[in-house]
């Protein structure tokens, strides 16, 4: 089936859809994204991925380039037009076209594009089911990864470390040792005490809409949380280890660096807050 792509307003096929060569997005990383999960054509934790957005847009001072009705509008018509019943749509909003100058453009409209893509679900369940490997990996990052900037090659160079060791996960930690977050996901651990434990969002990590999503059910269903960080140490030692993002939903790690976690199969709090999670996720998509 031929892709359909959404670039400044003109919907293109796939493979022609360009953007120009002095494109911000291009040669500054001057840009921001988002991804949802679409179930059944619908998309996931819409508000949640849409205000985050708006956030990133405004913290690096790019105009919000249209309504959130007509950003609606567009999003849900390049799902259809690439008939995605289960999949991702992504967005990527740049300051724009300019000539190359570090300093801001005036004047100038952002670029907007939009793509959609199919993904089959069955192989995210198989890989939950038996559990992923994660590698540990140091976080290269700049100060500011609660803005979802395009700026994404050290979470890139860590996520192919991972590939490179057969991992599905590169768990990113600082200087001090701590675990911040996944090279494209939020990690979580059961500790040794059986507390629920991820970082806080004072750190410099982005803040999931998935783990934001986890944290209410994580409440509803009355499981001892604390967001306090937590060491690659003790991420090797505890019972259970899991990632969430919006397009992995939340996925158990049996192993990392080799050292198997718990019993090296999904742990029981994993496995809910997955089943909970993609329970509330379907039923509340729009
Ligand atoms: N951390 C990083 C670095 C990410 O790239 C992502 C996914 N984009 C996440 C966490 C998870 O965020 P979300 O749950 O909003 O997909």
């Amino acid at each position: 089936m031929s892709r359909v792509a959404y670039v400044n307003g003109i919907y293109q096929p796939h493979g022609q859809a360009v953007v120009h060569i002095e494109d911000r997005g291009f040669q500054f990383a001057d840009g921001v994204y988002e991804v949802w999960s679409v179930f059944d054509g619908k998309l996931a934790d819409y508000q949640g991925h849409l205000s985050r957005l708006a956030r990133s847009l405004t913290e690096l001072r790019i105009d919000i380039p249209m309504s959130a009705e007509a950003l609606g509008i567009v999003l849900r018509e390049t799902i259809r037009r690439n008939r995605v019943r289960n999949g991702i749509v992504y967005i990527q909003i740049t300051r724009g076209t300019a000539p190359r100058d570090h300093a801001f453009p005036k004047d100038v409209a952002p670029s907007v594009i939009i793509t959609a893509k199919s993904i089959d679900l069955k192989k995210g369940e198989a890989l939950a089911a038996k559990g992923a490997a994660g590698v540990t990996h140091p976080d290269m990052r700049w100060g500011r990864c609660d803005i979802k900037t395009v700026g994404l090659l050290p979470n890139a160079l860590a996520k192919q470390a991972a590939r490179e060791r057969g991992a599905y996960e590169a768990i990113l930690f600082d200087e001090m040792g701590m675990v911040t977050e996944g090279s494209s996901t939020n990690a979580w651990i059961i500790d040794e005490n059986g507390k629920l434990r991820t970082r806080d969002t004072q750190a410099n990590i982005l803040r999931g809409i998935t783990r934001a999503a986890i944290l209410k059910l994580v409440e509803a269903e009355g499981i001892e949380l604390e967001e306090r960080a937590f060491s690659v140490e003790e991420a090797k030692r505890a019972r259970e280890v899991f990632v969430t993002a919006a397009s992995s939903f939340v996925m158990p790690i049996t192993s990392l660096d080799g050292t198997r976690i718990g019993d090296g199969k999904p742990g029981p709090v994993a496995t809910r807050l997955r089943e909970i999670y993609l329970e509330q996720a379907r039923r509340d998509a729009v």
